[in-house]
């Protein structure tokens, strides 16, 4: 399994497995599933509401929590410095582990009445204290992102924000990689939509490959971190085996040529939900 260096030395595995929607009481058979398959890199946050179930797989594994790479994220209604601290605590306690590798603003809400300079100076809080060996953001804009390296100290590992071949963001992918931050790659099949495009299905054909693993394999050959969803064993294993095969400089063009600027999620300038 490939990994990528973040920018404060940390190695993070480029391929993992995310749990959006995966139900908090089928969570830890799940995740328990992924890791017998290989994954060796769990994506969650305290939005999902399986934080629990991620922790209880990882305990009954049986193996070394220094050999997982473990990333959640603080959720929407904790942006102020002091519920930012108490929820990164419940979310080490709800994982049942003593630190997380990755720590991430979930979306930076520009339009509540917390700036996320502050939730980002309470991240750098956190950092300090050890206990997130890296700290980052989702959902983050180049403007967003502006604000944090002009006013702040520590400059975030990674932005994790939705790309896909309908959705490339290739802008900010260049403007993270200007700025030494990784990026991850969320919804990266976009929930399946993109897998019966007529030029996907035509390279996965010839490739004798599924549209799903050459979808992955795109953003893998781009360098971005990707954590595919999946509740089936079947398709956990066909979501792992990417690098046993190599798409050509022309299937890759194709496929960023797929790029419609269609989000399958919020946007992030206008997003100012709260759950209560
Ligand atoms: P995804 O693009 O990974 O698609 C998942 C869906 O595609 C599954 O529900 C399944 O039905 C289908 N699928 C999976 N593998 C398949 C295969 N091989 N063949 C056919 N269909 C297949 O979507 P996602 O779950 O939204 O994104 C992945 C992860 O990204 C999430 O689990 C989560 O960890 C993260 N995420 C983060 C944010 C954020 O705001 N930071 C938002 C959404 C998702």
């Amino acid at each position: 399994m490939p990994t990528i260096a973040l920018n404060n030395g940390v190695e993070i595995p480029q391929l993992g497995f995310g749990v959006y929607q995966v139900p908090p009481e089928d969570t830890a058979d799940v995740v328990g599933q992924a890791l017998q398959v290989g994954y060796r890199h769990i994506d969650t946050a305290e939005m999902y509401g399986n934080e629990k179930g991620v922790g209880e797989a990882i305990a009954r594994s049986g193996i070394d929590r220094g050999e997982i790479f473990v990333t959640s994220k603080l959720n929407n209604g904790f942006h102020r410095r002091d519920d930012a601290l108490r929820a990164f605590d419940r979310t080490l306690a709800d994982l049942g582990t003593d630190h997380l590798d990755l720590f991430l603003i979930h979306w930076p809400l520009p339009g509540i009445d917390v700036d996320f300079v502050e939730t980002w100076k309470a991240m750098e809080e956190i950092y300090a204290g050890g206990r997130a060996k890296a700290i980052g953001v989702s959902n983050f804009t180049a403007s967003h992102l502006g604000r944090l390296l002009a006013e702040t100290q520590v400059r975030p590992a990674v932005n994790q924000i939705e790309v896909h071949p309908y959705l490339a963001q290739d802008e900010l992918r260049a403007f993270d990689a200007e700025h030494e931050i990784v990026t991850e790659a969320w919804s990266p099949i976009a929930q399946g939509k993109v897998l019966d495009d007529p030029a996907i299905v035509a390279i996965a054909e010839r490739l004798e490959r599924t549209p799903a693993q050459v979808v992955l394999r795109w953003h893998v050959q781009r360098g971005d971190v990707v954590f595919p969803k999946s509740t089936s064993r079947k398709r956990m294993e066909e979501n792992f085996a990417l690098f046993d095969f190599e798409l050509g400089t022309s299937d890759m063009a194709a496929l960023t040529g797929l790029d419609r600027g269609e989000r399958t999620g919020p946007d992030p300038d206008t997003f100012n939900y709260i759950p209560r």
